[in-house]
């Protein structure tokens, strides 16, 4: 009995223990915080959930300047894109104005071109007529003188007379001149368009007040090629016939530059030379003579320009003649004295081909109406300051 005393102890023992392992984890289980504890986590849980809100609205903020940011951008590459293709356009606009600015000139080029060439072609034609008329002339065949040997060409019949056309036969705009432009057919004047020509020309300073350095210098390299030029000229102008008159430009202005005029005594000596002198070649140039009507040397030649005072200087359009080293019609078998002196046969040659130059007219600068304006002005002006000198010089020697 003894054992089972014992053993109940164990068991009893054994169940106590168990219990009291249960209560405490029953007790673990239903543990319950004090009224501070709880406080404090509603206050740790209030503060998360701040924390967490306020990380949502930093979230959303950068989310929005993120979305205005994406709005800005898409608006300026539209910008971008809208200057691009206006760029573009513009550029497409500009290459078909381009192209058509190329069409317009390619057909105002060919148009100008087939312009020369009728021209060229009236001219030859005209030419050969001429020069037909011409032989019957020296033939004696014409019992009258044709139209086309008084008159040849005008170029503006129903214009005003072009003012320097009729003093000097030459006007700087050439035929392109708003006025008319009266070439003679045949007369006693030659004039050999460009003849004398000079590096001291070519290359004279345009702007020089003073006109003629040349004239003041005599023994300048200019004057004395001049005077060779004279000489070596006179002869075989006067082959043809007497010279009375001849004048020699040293302008500088392209259409009067180094011209040579030679008047001769009858239209018979003038028409045998410019027969035998046009197209011929001199000083390596092939020669274009044409007559002209001078009705007055003094109307020609730049009256200011003998008393050195031309205020145009070199770009006078009347013309500044050389002084000639002897009158034209001197003796000539005493030039030709004189020639055999100075030995000099320079620059005549016999033409290398008689290729007939067709075109009576010179090529001018493409004329304006403010061109002209200025132009009509100065021969106003140029003639009035002559006539004022002269008028003033008469007073003083009275
Ligand atoms: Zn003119
Ligand atoms: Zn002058």
């Amino acid at each position: 009995m003894g054992k089972h005393k014992e053993w109940r102890k164990i068991v009893k023992r054994e169940r106590r223990r168990r219990i009291r392992t249960q209560r405490a984890k029953e007790r673990d289980f239903n543990f319950s915080y004090t009224d501070e504890d709880q406080d404090l986590l509603k206050e740790q849980e209030a503060l998360e959930l701040h924390r967490i809100e306020e990380i949502e609205k930093q979230n959303n903020i950068e989310n929005e300047k993120w979305l205005q940011a994406e709005v800005i951008a898409m608006e300026q590459w539209k910008k971008i894109q809208i200057k691009k293709e206006m760029l573009r356009q513009k550029h497409i606009e500009q290459q078909a104005k381009l192209k058509l600015e190329w069409e317009i000139e390619k057909q105002r080029r060919e148009k100008e071109k087939e312009r020369l060439m009728k021209i060229e072609e009236e001219n030859r034609k005209r030419q050969e007529i001429f020069m037909s008329n011409l032989e019957k002339f020296l033939n004696g065949d014409l019992t009258q003188l044709p139209e086309e040997l008084t008159v040849l060409y005008e170029t503006r019949p129903d214009c005003d007379e072009c003012p320097f056309f009729v003093k000097t036969a030459c006007c700087r705009f050439g035929d392109e001149c708003s006025r008319n432009h009266k070439y003679p057919g045949i007369s006693k004047v030659l004039l050999a368009e460009n003849m004398f020509g000079h590096f001291g020309l070519e290359n004279a300073n345009s702007n020089e007040y003073d006109t003629d350095i040349m004239l003041e210098y005599e023994d300048s390299d200019t004057y004395k090629d001049f005077k060779n030029f004279f000489d070596d000229i006179l002869p075989e102008f006067q082959k043809f016939g007497k010279v009375v008159q001849l004048k020699v430009c040293n302008n500088f202005e392209k259409h009067l530059r180094g011209n040579t005029y030679v008047e001769y005594a009858d239209i018979h000596s003038a028409v045998l030379a410019y027969r035998a002198l046009h197209a011929r070649w001199y000083a390596s140039k092939q020669l274009t003579v044409r007559f002209c009507q001078i009705s007055s040397w003094n109307n020609a030649i730049c009256g200011l320009q003998t008393r050195r005072r031309c205020p145009k200087g070199r770009t006078c359009n009347f013309l500044h003649v050389f002084r000639n080293p002897m009158k034209p019609s001197y003796d000539e078998n005493r030039h030709s004295e004189r020639q055999e002196r100075s030995s000099r046969s320079w620059r005549w040659s016999e033409s290398p081909e008689r290729k007939p130059i067709v075109s009576p007219r010179r090529s001018s600068p493409k004329r304006t109406d403010k061109n002209d304006e200025r132009y009509y002005r100065h021969r106003d002006r140029s003639r009035h300051e002559s006539r004022s000198y002269r008028s003033s010089h008469r007073k003083k020697n009275s």
